[in-house]
């Protein structure tokens, strides 16, 4: 029985993941760890559902309310990032890491040591410590695979040809405000920015597509992902969302990954990898879908994408824009600055926080990310005023 954990179960991921695994009725799996955050309802209910042996919640407050939701159980209930990493370190064959944000760096670097395959959602474990992940993969001998449709799309293109890769193209549905004007762009909401016109995601993720941050953190994730240099990531704005991404070989070739929005897709390849399994998604009616359109994207209303190629650089450039971005989409959606100050306040830290050394640690990365953080915040107060 292959056993699987999954870090980040309560999330938009985390549901698809649950999803998938109980579609796979050929094959019955033994769930390790399922871990969430303040959703403990939620987080009982897979845990019993899964079976898991373990639940956490990252909340050190919430652990008597976890043990009374799994009474009658004897899934063990545990709380605080302590006991997340514990968790995320219990041999499994597979673990899903949708963890949102820098909260899920350190569990997936537990669960990359074990030596599992890792199905990574967040990508801000590549953002933020790329180099350093990328080395414990190595040295503890897991597999790496990419759940971000993008990057999932472009695993599948380059399937055994890697070495004959010209470029990667990233295409991107432009999201909610793809046609704004800036003047627009700077008064729009919360609201307006969550809702995305294809997918179907967390909160925090949804607005990233809309300010085109998620594109500037997958062109990062790819760069560290892919043997690729900065130059060779192209970014299409593609408003359907149908092609998830291409690969352009050395003789002109591009293979395109096509597929509906559905990340249960991306989930289920990963699951199954190297095999391909039925998955109950909707099929692609290419007669109904009668056009796909592409365009350059705009780097003047969407300047986030600028910030990533500032930071494809060797150092902690990467750390440092996930930090800011982290402020400031808090930020953002609490109402203290505006969106397009997002892009403003991440660009400025960086500027301020040029040239930290390189890190070797996860103790180095914390440090960098707190600096950025402190850095990110006093700008708030400056883009409020
Ligand atoms: P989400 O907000 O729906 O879920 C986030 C999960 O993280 C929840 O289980 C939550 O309990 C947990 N969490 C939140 N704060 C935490 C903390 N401080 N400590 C520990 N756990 C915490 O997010 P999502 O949309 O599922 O995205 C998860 C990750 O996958 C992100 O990195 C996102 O960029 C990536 N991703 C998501 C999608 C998508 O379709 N939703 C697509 C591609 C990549
Ligand atoms: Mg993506």
């Amino acid at each position: 029985m292959r056993r699987i954990s999954i870090l980040g179960a309560t999330g938009s991921i985390g549901a698809n993941t649950v999803k998938v695994v109980e579609a796979m009725e050929d094959e019955a799996f033994q769930t390790v760890t399922v871990t969430g955050h303040s959703n403990i309802v939620e987080l009982a209910a897979i845990a019993r559902r899964l079976r898991a042996e373990v639940a956490v919640t990252a909340d050190p407050t919430r652990l008597e309310d976890l043990r009374e939701a799994l009474e009658g159980t004897d899934i063990e209930a545990a709380a605080g990032p302590e006991a997340l990493v514990e968790a995320a370190s219990r041999p499994a064959d597979w673990v899903m890491s949708s963890i949102v944000g820098a909260a899920g760096l350190a569990p997936t670097l537990a669960a990359a040591r074990t030596g599992a395959t890792i199905a990574l959602a967040n990508k801000e474990t590549l953002v933020a410590a790329g180099h350093l992940f990328l080395a414990e993969v190595e040295k503890s001998g897991a597999t790496l695979l990419p759940v971000d449709s993008e990057h999932n799309a472009l695993f599948q293109c380059m399937a055994a040809e890697r070495g004959q890769m010209e470029r990667l193209i990233l295409t991107a549905s432009g999201g909610p405000f793809r046609n704004h004007s800036l003047d627009q762009m700077r008064a729009v909401t919360v609201a307006e920015a969550v809702a995305h016109p294809n997918w179907s995601m967390g909160q925090r993720i949804s607005i990233d597509s809309a300010s085109m941050f998620n594109k500037s953190l997958e062109m990062i994730e790819a760069w560290h992902l892919f043997d690729v240099t900065p130059q060779q990531i192209e970014v299409l704005v593609h408003p359907q969302s149908i092609v998830h991404s291409m690969v352009g070989f050395c003789d002109g070739t591009v293979m395109a990954h096509l597929g509906p929005p559905d990340m249960r897709v991306a989930i289920g390849h990963s699951l199954n990898y190297p095999d391909r399994r039925h998955l109950p998604v909707e099929r692609l009616d290419f007669a109904k879908l009668s056009r796909l359109d592409f365009q350059a994207p705009d780097l003047e209303r969407f300047p986030a994408m600028g910030l990533a190629r500032e930071a494809m650089v060797p150092g902690v450039a990467g750390c440092v824009l996930n930090g800011a971005h982290e402020v400031a989409l808090d930020a953002f959606i609490a109402g203290q600055i505006g969106f397009l100050d997002m892009a403003h306040l991440v660009g400025e830290t960086m500027g301020r926080l040029d040239g930290l050394p390189v890190a070797t640690s996860l103790d180095d990365i914390y440090e960098v990310d707190a600096q950025a953080r402190q850095v990110g915040a006093e700008l708030v107060g400056r883009f409020a005023a």
